[in-house]
């Protein structure tokens, strides 16, 4: 009996590619039935908000499984991304992109000798993908990172199994805790506890900017790296350069229930409908998949097949010897079917243990909520306002101190989170937004409703833009301070 999965062409290239790695995966036997679904710019200019139509949704969540091509997101309509709301919505937390030399694809490392293997899992939810952003005076634009226990957790333990199951030996948390003390903190902090659970893996981690330094110069140090979204989406993009470009980047998208297989690439507009397309970065996706379903033998068939290939020199224009002429999009396809039962030079694949193996899809009653610690003590001790005005700092201060009930103290006010009051630098610009900060009085009790009053007293005189609480979590501080403070 064969499996089915749900299959979404995509915009650009996506369909010529999507039609050549099937063709392989039927040359290979692979037993498979797919579910065609409507998603992507056409679905969105037809008047679906979310860039797919109820019947897509239905099926994905049905089947559990979704292959994808690569999809284009209409810009300036408000709209969000359709790849990013299929990964949050259906909570396809890690995102694993796999990274290695290929024979055949010359890069600057594999002319020194050097072989490249490792994989970035990414944080695939949270984090500036959260993409909660406000502009709150004409000139102050403010995005919220969410980075969050549960959801550190869930990708950092993914990170630790496919540590294991590849056989690695280290893992490597990248970010940047020293600067974003509280979210990069958490996530690292998380990372740090769970490591704890594998002692046989070497964990270490590492900043973001130094890991970028270390993996153009010296990549073969690295085995896998897990970090959060953004950092993680642009780290995966500098691999792929490492590896010979976006062609040869593959991507599994893990959730518990649902999971996505996709090229990291996008849509290629500027070579889109010319039969061109690289379809080796979707066909590695899909011998991921193919893993992860279980054809563990098909899997391996076409990817020898498909590194033969490669080293017979057989590439399209985006890479490869420019002494041989390149082919079309299923001209590659037709060298990787006629190739099926070739053995690469470096010796047969077998069974990669690159994905585990998920051949079963729950589905839920209810959404899953997971909440870490119910024995934490919170303390609410002050709150942040921020407003807009176009005062000097202590002309604002004077206005603030008015406001004051006999429970809290001004103690700070920053401007782009620098500190100008009650100390600062003449040399600090402004904009018209500021933070000012009242903390409760050592001793006294304070509600939530009377912090509110503070932030509705100063709307007398200010547009108040936000209001953040300060809490203490089991007595430690859950704010940062600002700079100068
Ligand atoms: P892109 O990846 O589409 O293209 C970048 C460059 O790489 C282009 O020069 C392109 O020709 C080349 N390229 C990419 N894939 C190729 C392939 N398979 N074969 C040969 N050359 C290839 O990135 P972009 O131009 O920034 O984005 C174009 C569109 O794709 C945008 O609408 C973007 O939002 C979307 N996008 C979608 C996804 C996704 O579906 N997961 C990912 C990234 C971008």
């Amino acid at each position: 009996m064969k499996t089915k999965i749900a299959v979404a062409k995509g915009d650009g290239i996506g369909p010529e590619i999507m039609a050549a790695v099937l063709r392989i995966f039927e040359a290979a036997d692979v037993q498979l039935d797919y579910e065609y679904v409507e998603m992507g710019k056409s679905y969105f200019d037809a008047g679906h908000s979310t860039g797919m139509t109820a019947q897509a949704k239905e099926t994905i969540e049905r089947l559990g499984l979704l292959f994808k091509g690569p999809m284009e997101t209409p810009k300036g309509k408000g709209v969000k991304s359709i790849n990013v709301t299929a990964r949050k919505v259906w909570n396809t937390y890690a995102n694993q992109r796999d990274f290695r030399s290929l024979n055949g694809v010359n890069t600057v490392f594999s002319k020194a000798g050097i072989p490249i293997n490792l994989t970035i899992v990414r944080e695939n939810i949270e984090d500036t993908y959260g993409g909660i952003e406000h502009l709150l005076t004409n000139d102050v634009a403010v995005g919220r990172r969410i980075i969050t226990r549960p959801g550190s957790a869930q990708v950092i333990r993914y990170a630790f199994e496919m540590a294991r199951r590849k056989g690695y030996t280290k893992l490597a948390c990248g970010h940047k805790a020293n600067i974003m003390k509280l979210t990069d903190g958490l996530f690292l902090e998380t990372f740090q506890e769970i490591a704890k659970e594998y002692p046989d893996i070497e964990s270490s981690d590492i900043i973001v900017d130094d890991l970028c330094m270390k993996l153009v110069s010296r990549p073969e140090q690295f085995q896998a790296i897990v970090l959060t979204n953004l950092q993680g989406d642009i780290v995966s993009d500098l691999c792929a350069g490492l590896v010979g470009g976006l062609g040869f980047a593959p991507s599994a998208n893990i959730g518990d229930n649902i999971s996505i297989f996709e090229a990291v690439h996008g849509t290629a507009p500027d070579i889109a409908g010319r039969g061109i397309a690289n379809p080796t970065a979707l066909l590695l996706s899909g011998i991921l998949m193919l893993r992860y379903l279980g054809f563990t033998t098909a899997a391996a068939n076409i990817e020898n097949s498909l590194l033969y290939t490669l080293e017979q020199g057989i590439h399209t224009g985006d890479f490869g010897d420019k002494e041989i002429p390149s082919v079309n999009t299923d001209t590659f396809a037709d060298a990787v079917i006629a190739n099926l039962g070739q053995i690469p030079a470096k010796g047969a694949v077998v069974g990669q243990p690159d994905m585990e193996v998920k051949a079963n899809h729950d589905h839920p009653l209810k959404n899953k909520l997971t909440v870490t610690s119910t024995t934490t003590k919170e303390e609410m001790v002050g709150v942040d306002v921020f407003v807009q005005s176009n005062a000097q700092p202590d002309e604002l201060a004077a206005l603030a101190q008015r406001k004051l009930t006999d429970n809290f103290q001004l103690v700070m006010i920053s401007n782009r989170g620098t500190q100008v009051w009650p100390t600062g630098s003449i040399f600090t610009e402004l904009v018209n937004e500021y933070r000012i900060r009242f903390e409760k009085i050592e001793g006294s009790e304070i509600t939530q409703k009377e912090i509110l009053h503070i932030a509705a007293d100063l709307s007398e005189d200010f547009k108040v833009c936000s209001v953040e609480f300060l809490m203490k979590f089991d007595g430690k501080i859950g704010y940062t301070l600002a700079q100068g403070q």
